[in-house]
């Protein structure tokens, strides 16, 4: 049993389709075992994508993660990073697989709905960035 951290970006916050999101997630045997809206700061944001810190889309990155609320999830269940990453479909949402959230929600490679930890030891510290230990549920 893995988990993974997802984040619900602000572009899909404010189209309404938090609740279609989630679906895909327990469609998909993701159980969500924490979960909050969240409106980070500039230095929160900044923090969390600093491995992007070099990349010209930095800034308009942050700038758009701390443009409204976000809802951030700890998904669990078998292979849950690679399975979270999958059911996402490509950062490019005109080269992501149909049925997939970012096809269905995205509007620009930016504004692509959904971040997914892209490694297990990624999904550590991202679940780490967001949730104390006490407010993950255990089974
Ligand atoms: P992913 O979210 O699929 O792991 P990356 O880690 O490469 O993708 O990028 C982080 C986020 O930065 C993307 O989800 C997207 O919101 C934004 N982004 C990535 N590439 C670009 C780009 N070429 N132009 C603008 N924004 C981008
Ligand atoms: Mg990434």
């Amino acid at each position: 049993m893995l988990r993974t951290l997802s984040i619900i970006k602000p572009d899909a916050v404010e189209k309404n389709v938090i609740g279609k999101i989630l679906s895909r997630f327990e469609e998909n045997n993701l159980k969500i075992v924490a979960c909050k809206m969240v409106h980070l700061t500039e230095d929160r944001a900044k923090k969390f994508y600093m491995v992007h810190k070099e990349r010209p889309f930095y800034m308009d990155l942050i700038k758009f993660m701390t443009s409204g609320p976000i809802l951030v999830s700890v998904l669990e269940g078998d292979d849950a990073v690679a399975k979270n990453r999958k059911i996402m479909g490509a950062t490019d949402f005109k080269k992501a697989d149909s049925g997939t959230i970012r096809k269905d929600f995205a509007t620009s490679i930016e504004k692509n709905a959904v971040h997914g930890s892209d490694s297990l030891d990624n999904a550590k510290i991202e679940i780490d960035f967001f949730f104390k230990n006490n407010e993950i549920f255990k089974r």
